[in-house]
């Protein structure tokens, strides 16, 4: 089964509108040749420009969170529509940084999803366990609670454009990458959950990333497992050259 290999930057909080231009200017000539699609998750305030600097490139431009609803009282939020008149085409849902520092739940998670696939926004669903979870062997029952909620309601249909990351909360910013064999089995696992979530023929369709101190030197192992369809990329993706490289073994 061909499965959509995939490489995401996630800048987080980084970056102007004008250093967001100047990286897309340096990364599109190094990633014409790559096999994997190429996504930058950019702030709120570096899609217009990102987006425009993008074109005719490899490189798809995509926003961090979005809110569930499409318009309303609250402040500071953006929707999914307006996101989309900028010319985003996917959003990050769920990143361990919003459950953690946010407050997110599973079932406002699952709300973003929704709306998500309701307005043509492919989402890059986070799960992953935290160390004491795993430590507590919990990471498979979290992995399912997590897959179960976020993707409650959600049409065989619509499930053609998911995107998962499994992202270790332990592994996010750390410098201790998962090893390739404890990704592979993670990964496994969370295709069995999407298994019984949607069909196997769906599931087999999904692409799932693994993110979580993912650089040039430790890619190569990790995307040659079986369920392993690329990487969401934080720390690794602010310097152009340092996420080709990563792309580029894709
Ligand atoms: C992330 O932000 O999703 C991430 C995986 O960060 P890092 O690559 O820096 O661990």
């Amino acid at each position: 089964m061909e499965r959509k290999q995939v490489v995401c930057g996630n800048w987080k909080m980084y970056k102007t509108s004008q250093e967001a231009v100047d990286y897309i200017n340096r990364l599109a000539p190094l990633v014409t040749a790559s096999k994997s699609n190429v996504l930058l998750s950019v702030p709120f305030t570096s899609i217009t420009k990102a987006v425009s600097a993008a074109q005719n490139t490899k490189i798809t431009i995509g926003a961090q969170n979005i809110h569930p609803e499409l318009e309303g009282a609250f402040t500071g939020e953006i929707s999914s529509i307006m996101l989309r008149a900028e010319g985003a085409d996917f959003v990050v849902i769920g990143h361990s940084e919003r459950r953690q520092l946010f407050k997110e739940t599973d079932e406002f998670i699952n709300k973003k999803v929704i709306r998500s696939l309701e307005d043509d926004l492919i989402p890059i669903l986070c799960v992953g366990e935290t160390a004491k979870q795993r430590e507590e062997n919990q990471t498979e029952k979290l992995l399912q609670d997590q897959l179960e909620k976020g993707l409650k309601k959600i049409p065989e249909s619509g499930a053609q454009d998911l995107i998962v990351a499994y992202e270790p909360v332990w592994a996010i910013g750390t410098g201790h990458v998962a090893t390739p064999e404890m990704a592979q089995e993670a990964h496994a696992f969370i295709r069995k959950v999407l298994t019984s979530v949607f069909s196997k023929k769906v599931a087999q369709k999904i692409p799932i990333l693994y993110g979580g101190s993912v650089k040039p030197n430790n890619f190569k192992k990790i995307i040659e497992q079986k369920d392993i369809d690329g990487a969401l990329v934080g720390g690794a993706s602010l310097e152009p050259e340092t996420f080709a490289q990563i792309v580029n073994l894709g």
